[in-house]
């Protein structure tokens, strides 16, 4: 089975795992020269299936809930299995309870026991939920260990170009081009995501914190070396044009509302992702004639990716694969 894989964000990167560990030989094509550059380089990483329940539907849920095992198992050592802290400020209490009603397995948490996962933020807020089973990972390392273990295991990358060698034939092509695959799922729409990176020595965090706000949800992701990740906006737009004066305040603000050291942070990144989104925010793979495409993946890329991935596997290893055609016909059939 030779499979064409389009796109090396973390639709391309799990599809592309997924296949090879299935026995297929994998070409990946990257628009960019590297790993990297557009939304899954910008994620959080959160691998939080319960709290994203707060804003999504139940699928959430058991789409997500495999996700920090899959990382482990194809990198192990990169998830960092913490939970996640929700907390809010004193008048923000009823958003909390809010917050709570509409997810699961979390603990409340109070000011004291807040103070004992994270003793920087003691004295800082009196009540927040604990999500013991969430993990996070980084996700610029996580695209990077697994580009590497990928070509240490045979599957071939060619950056810099969207195309296979003239020369070479597919059996399948797997589209995870995220927000360029727009011209053959015309439902797909973005939602843009701003985000910093603060680096400061003056606080210390070990898991993700949500803080929640009335206008606008903030979470504040630890990377390590005294570096922070802060996210990230929510806009209905494709635009990935740099960050607006008016989230970049409202990042600052959320994050100085956190713990103040944060306004003496140095800003080292600030920048836009574009979400791929179906209408009801939740993933799908479709299937056009000899192409798979994999996208939607919305606030979930590394949380739903490896659920998906072996969605599509599922489909390229049931089918009677059409032989022998040229990558160029099959996409010209997949356009039709
Ligand atoms: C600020 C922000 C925070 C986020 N936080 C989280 C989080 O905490 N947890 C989580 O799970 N998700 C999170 N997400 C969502 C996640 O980043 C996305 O859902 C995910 O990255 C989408 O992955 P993708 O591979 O489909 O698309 P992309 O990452 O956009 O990858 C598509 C790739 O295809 C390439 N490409 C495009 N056209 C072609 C072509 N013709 N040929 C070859 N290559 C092509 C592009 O260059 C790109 O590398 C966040 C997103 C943002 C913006």
């Amino acid at each position: 089975m030779r499979i064409l894989v389009q796109g090396a964000g973390v639709a391309g990167l799990t599809a592309a795992h997924e296949l090879a560990g299935r026995g297929a030989e994998v070409l990946v094509v990257e628009k960019n020269p590297s790993i990297g550059g557009e939304a899954s380089w910008r994620a959080g990483g959160m691998l939080a299936p319960f709290c994203e329940r707060e804003s999504g539907e139940q699928a959430v849920i058991a789409l997500g809930q495999g996700a920090a095992e899959w990382w482990q198992a194809a990198l192990p050592g990169l998830v960092t299995f913490n939970g996640t802290l929700v907390v809010a400020p004193p008048r923000d209490t009823a958003e909390l309870r809010r917050f709570a009603a509409r997810t699961e397995r979390y603990s409340n948490h109070s000011a004291d026991a807040i103070a004992a996962l994270e003793p920087d933020l003691a004295g800082r807020f009196r009540a927040g939920l604990f999500f013991a089973e969430e993990a996070h990972l980084d996700p610029r390392q996580a695209l990077e260990e697994l580009h590497a273990k990928l070509t240490a295991t045979g599957v071939r990358f060619r950056f810099g170009c969207t195309e296979a060698p003239q020369n070479e034939r597919f059996d399948r092509v797997v589209d995870c081009t995220g927000m360029a695959a727009r011209q053959h799922l015309p439902d797909l729409r973005g939602v843009r995501g701003e985000m910093l990176y603060l680096e400061t020595r003056e606080v210390t965090l070990a898991r993700p914190v949500r803080l929640i706000h009335p206008r606008f949800p903030v979470y504040v992701i630890p990377r390590g070396g005294g570096r922070f990740m802060v996210g990230a906006t929510m806009i209905e737009s494709a635009d990935d044009g740099p960050v607006t004066a008016r989230s970049l305040m409202e990042l600052l603000n959320a994050a100085y509302a956190l713990h103040p050291a944060f306004g003496e942070a140095r800003v080292v990144e600030c920048s836009a992702g574009v979400r791929p989104a179906f209408p009801d925010n939740l993933p799908r793979v479709v299937e056009k004639d000899d192409t798979i495409f994999i996208n939607g993946f919305f606030r979930h890329g590394f949380l739903m990716a490896p659920a998906f991935a072996r969605k599509a596997a599922d489909i390229v290893f049931a089918d009677h694969p059409a032989k022998d055609r040229p990558h160029e016909t099959c996409r010209q059939r997949a356009i039709a």
